[in-house]
């Protein structure tokens, strides 16, 4: 039987004129060469589904549907303005109905939805920090069959590691001083001593994100800190919850309404002038709840004015300015995150806060728009040909022979970061406030 959620889009899906300009932009299709994993193909397979020629169960609907990274590079290109995103995600919905999703998938979603994340992410992430497991796991681990996944699942959790940012610093030329994680205190930053900052003192909402707060604690912190040190006054937010992305993107969006239902009501009762998000999988969703939560008219005109509100905490710091900091000298190769290029359409607010950098030289990554094959859990769930993927972004970070590599989403960060440690490259991942942020100690406005 069809989802009712599909049935609903078919307006969604009449836009395409199957004209193919989105092909060369699927890296699926370019690896795969085959017109089923390609956004056409997979565009027509789910007409198919809604106008009853295929069955919604049907072993091809669910391979095709389940290959696409989600990485949303078929939308800009499209001239005819196919919403994909929201499509694949309701046709992942009623794949879902109809074939239950894999354990690995299934067991990755609950944690991100259960408190049990807190034990998971919050204290052994910290452990592990500390001891360098996951770093040494992912060295010694043999990459063969099953243990291929959790070696590349370990390697990712190292990436994360205080001691791989300490060397992205360190590559990138900057004291180590204040340069580890800062100890996970509330969220709030220290007093500021920078210049007077640009602009009003707008208020200003973080989104912590579920494993975020625990695997990038010292990104959170960043965050914060720079947009107080650009005038911004950050207020902290209780009851927020996961943003619902990697729900929606599983086809589980009962729990992605729920998970965005609870986050409207816990920034209402902040009235924030905008929310800030440095994660680009969680803005690009939350900057979607209005989509969402469409049919539920009870909260879609609350769901769309927060949506609204929320920006990549780059596109603030630019809106700012931002002030300057102390010099940084060292080279960066940029990389964009597919839901920052593609989903939010934002491509020059990181590059205006490297450019705020002095000392900073950016040199962008070839293909910087395709996909570095992280996709959310698509690394880990789809080892293959995410792994292919990741090895041709890591080949294209290392033709920078820059210090470090800087991509504005944790997710891209850990899949890069995994893949350059699995190759042993120096080389270390950082997200752009996070070297801002270092620009800012070097200058001593914290
Ligand atoms: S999705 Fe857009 S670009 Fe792709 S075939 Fe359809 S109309 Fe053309
Ligand atoms: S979302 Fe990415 S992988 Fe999926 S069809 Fe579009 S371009 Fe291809």
């Amino acid at each position: 039987m069809l989802s009712e959620a599909l049935q609903k889009q078919r307006d969604r899906l009449l836009p395409c004129v199957h004209c193919g300009f989105c092909l060369p932009a699927c890296p699926t299709y370019n690896r795969l060469g085959d017109e089923a994993d390609s956004p056409r193909g997979r565009l027509h397979l789910m007409r198919a589904v809604v106008e009853g020629r295929l069955d919604a169960g049907s072993e091809a609907f669910g391979i095709h549907i389940d290959r696409c990274l989600g990485c949303r590079a078929c939308e800009p290109v499209c001239p005819s303005g196919v919403e994909y995103g929201t499509l694949l995600e309701l046709a992942r919905e009623t794949v879902a109905e109809h074939r239950p999703p894999r354990f690995l998938t299934r067991a990755l979603l609950w944690v991100f939805a259960s408190s049990f994340r807190r034990a998971l992410f919050f204290v052994p992430s910290r452990l592990i920090r500390g001891l360098g497991i996951a770093s040494l796991g992912a060295a010694l681990m043999p990459a063969v069959g099953p243990l291929k996944t959790a070696k590349l699942a370990l390697a990712m959790l190292a990436s994360t590691t205080g001691w791989s940012r300490l060397r992205a610093l360190g590559n990138a030329g900057a004291t180590t001083a204040g340069a580890a994680d800062s100890p996970a205190g509330p969220l709030s930053a220290e007093s500021s001593t920078a210049p007077a900052a640009v602009g009003s003192r707008r208020r200003v909402a973080v989104l912590t994100g579920c494993v975020q707060e625990g695997l990038f604690t010292r990104l959170n912190r960043a965050t914060v800190r720079t947009l107080e040190a650009n005038g911004y006054e950050v207020v902290p937010v209780g009851g927020q919850d996961c943003c619902g992305a990697l729900h929606a993107h599983g086809g589980d969006l009962e729990q992605a309404r729920a998970l965005a239902r609870a986050n409207i009501v816990a920034f209402e009762s902040i009235d924030a002038d905008a929310i800030a998000v440095n994660t680009a999988g969680c803005g690009a969703a939350m900057k979607d709840y209005g989509v969402l939560l469409e049919n539920d008219l009870e909260i879609s005109g609350r769901a769309r004015e927060l949506s609204a509100k929320v920006k990549d905490v780059t596109e603030l710091l630019a809106q700012a300015g931002p002030l300057s900091g102390a010099e940084v000298t060292c080279t960066v190769a940029y990389d964009h995150p597919c839901h920052l290029l593609h989903a939010q359409r934002v491509e020059q607010p990181p590059l205006t806060v490297l450019a705020a950098i002095p000392g900073v030289e950016v040199r962008i990554v070839e293909n910087a728009d395709e996909c570095c094959g992280g996709a959310g859990i698509y690394g880990i769930t789809h080892p293959e040909l995410g792994g292919e993927i990741g090895r041709d972004k890591v080949a294209a970070v290392r033709a920078c022979a820059a210090d470090a590599v800087v991509t504005a989403n944790p997710g891209c960060m850990m899949q890069i970061g995994a893949g350059l440690r699995l190759e042993g490259a120096p080389e270390g991942v950082l997200h752009p406030v996070e070297l801002l942020d270092e620009s800012y100690r070097r200058a001593g406005y914290y």
